[in-house]
């Protein structure tokens, strides 16, 4: 499938916290993307770095549970995480899911309610990920919000369509060598996202997405 893998800089991960900064910024944020961030060693500093630059941003950590223990979820709670996101992907009970159910047990009382566990099954209504994937229940959508409020960054400073552009096709602009601010109004962004929200999906990644 073409992904090229790597860990972001914390360069590119400070000039992304410092442009936010600047924005004000008090939306969610997570440090996610077609990876397992509790593998990354710098995870404690890096969420304190995001609550240290944007105090009023809703930190959201993004795991499926298979490194989590209560030592780590209380570090990053304290680092700054506001919510946990435990998900699993199987058909019936997940083999770990006792283990995460004992695990919250386990927590203090401050950081087990920020935690939300979800078990995904086929059934669900899952993203075809752009067609590179087959879904049981896949939804057909008329109109595209998605790329309207979320901006997703990969490890590389690229600034994508869409968090569904696994390989990082459809690249926006690039944090190296424009602003955040000035790839996000850039008239190629504000036209395709209005196309978007109009139905009018021109790329073949997002016709595979919404069924056409
Ligand atoms: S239609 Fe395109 S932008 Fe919207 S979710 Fe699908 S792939 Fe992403």
């Amino acid at each position: 499938m073409g992904k090229e893998e790597g860990d972001m800089d914390m360069e590119i991960i400070r000039n992304i916290l410092t442009q936010l900064k600047h924005m004000k910024f008090r939306g969610r944020i997570a440090p996610v993307f077609y990876n397992e961030p509790t593998l990354d060693s710098r995870l404690e500093k890096i969420i304190s770095e995001m609550r240290g630059m944007l105090p009023r941003a809703t930190i959201f950590l993004y795991t499926n549970g298979s490194l989590a223990t209560a030592d780590l979820f209380e570090t990053l709670s304290a680092a700054g995480v506001d919510v946990f996101v435990v998900s699993q992907y199987e058909k019936n009970v997940p083999r770990d899911g006792a283990r995460i159910l004992s695990l919250m047990r386990e927590l203090s009382p401050r950081t087990r309610k920020k935690v939300r566990y979800r078990v995904l099954h086929d059934v669900d209504i899952l993203s075809n990920r752009g067609g590179l994937v087959t879904v049981t229940h896949h939804q057909k959508k008329k109109r595209c919000f998605r790329a309207s409020t979320n901006c997703v960054i990969d490890f590389k400073g690229n600034v994508l369509l869409c968090c569904d552009d696994f390989t990082s096709h459809y690249i926006l602009g690039n944090i190296h060598k424009e602003s955040l601010e000035m790839i996000w109004n850039s008239k190629q962004a504000r036209e395709i996202r209005k196309k978007l929200r109009k139905g009018i999906f021109e790329n073949e990644m997002c016709r595979n997405c919404v069924g056409q």
